[in-house]
């Protein structure tokens, strides 16, 4: 339960934690709220001798709005999210998802960047970011670039992050006025990671459903973007023949492990369960 040995680095700004990060390769791991890094540490499954911490750096830090997308600084932290009215006006599914993210002493300390750049599959913010259409902003020796959500995951914790890179930034694209939300999570007892959950945003128009976009965590080795379900469903009133359909495809997708939470099967009929219940939820939280 004790870390290994490492150097402790305090950077003041971007260009320095990349210069550091770079420097140092593998053998460097930028450090956020520790809430997931640390605990790896401790466990001796993650040894850096280097720890780039990101707490010094004030530019990696709030959340603005730049046209028709909400900025969301790396650094912010869950307890942030869930106290913002730009956000909660905006993007309320954010909220919604962080006050599902375990207890309140995490998300004082956890970040966003944290979350959507370890890589754990079992990590909420991640398939909410592909849900949104999400870009992360990422600082590297090359300069700046953007990497869609969508295609960000590449297995439980490789990402598209090479050595030396920062995620400075997640741009979300602001929903439409009037759409619907969800994210639905079962868990086992009050801080646990999901068994299964799922992320619904859809807009309505008359009575029909006009866009909708589907999210599912911790039901494969990296978060899912449920396309072919989402496609079912468009132009449909959510009737109870569409949804099963819808359904049955996003849980072709999943390939959940087996662990203390369930078996791959219980799992996967669990995200069903998690999809059926947002679907209502955002429906009945849309304007039609
Ligand atoms: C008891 C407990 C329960 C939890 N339950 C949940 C839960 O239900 N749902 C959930 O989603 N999470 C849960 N977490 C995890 C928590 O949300 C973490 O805080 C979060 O996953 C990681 O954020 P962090 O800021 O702590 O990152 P850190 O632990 O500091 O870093 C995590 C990883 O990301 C890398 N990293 C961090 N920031 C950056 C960056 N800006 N650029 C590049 N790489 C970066 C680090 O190098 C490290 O590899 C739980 C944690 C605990 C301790």
């Amino acid at each position: 339960m004790i870390p290994g040995s490492f150097d402790y680095h305090r950077p003041k700004s971007v260009q320095e934690a990349v210069g550091l990060l770079t420097q140092y390769g593998d053998n460097g791991r930028a450090l956020a709220g520790g809430h997931s890094l640390i605990p790896m540490m401790k466990l001796r499954l993650a040894t850096p001798a280097h720890l780039v911490d990101l707490a010094g750096i004030a530019d990696l830090k709030g959340i603005r709005a730049d046209g028709g997308d909400i900025v969301i600084g790396a650094m912010t932290t869950q307890h942030e999210l869930i106290g913002s009215d730009l956000l909660a006006g905006k993007v309320p599914l954010l909220r919604e998802t962080s006050r599902l993210i375990a207890d309140p002493q995490v998300r004082y300390v956890g970040t966003l960047g944290g979350n959507v750049a370890n890589g754990d599959p079992g990590n909420d913010m991640p398939a909410l970011m592909m849900c949104l259409g999400a870009t992360y902003q990422v600082a590297g020796k090359g300069g700046e670039r953007r990497i869609p959500a969508r295609q960000f995951y590449h297995g439980a914790y490789f990402t598209a992050l090479e050595p030396g890179d920062l995620l400075t930034a997640v741009r979300i694209p602001v929903p439409p006025a009037g759409h619907g939300f969800a994210y639905e999570k079962l868990k086992r007892k009050v801080g646990d990671y999901a068994t299964a959950a799922a992320a619904v945003v859809l807009t309505m128009s008359g009575g029909r459903v006009a866009t909708c976009s589907i999210g599912l965590t911790n039901v494969a080795e990296t978060p899912l973007w449920a396309e072919d379900a989402a496609r079912i469903l468009a132009g449909s009133a959510l009737d109870a023949a569409t949804v099963k359909k819808a359904v049955a495809a996003a849980e072709a997708i999943c390939s959940p492990a087996s662990d203390r939470r369930g078996t791959p099967d219980y799992r996967t009929k669990m995200a069903g369960v998690m999809l059926t219940r947002a679907l209502a939820r955002a429906k009945s939280r849309a304007a039609s």
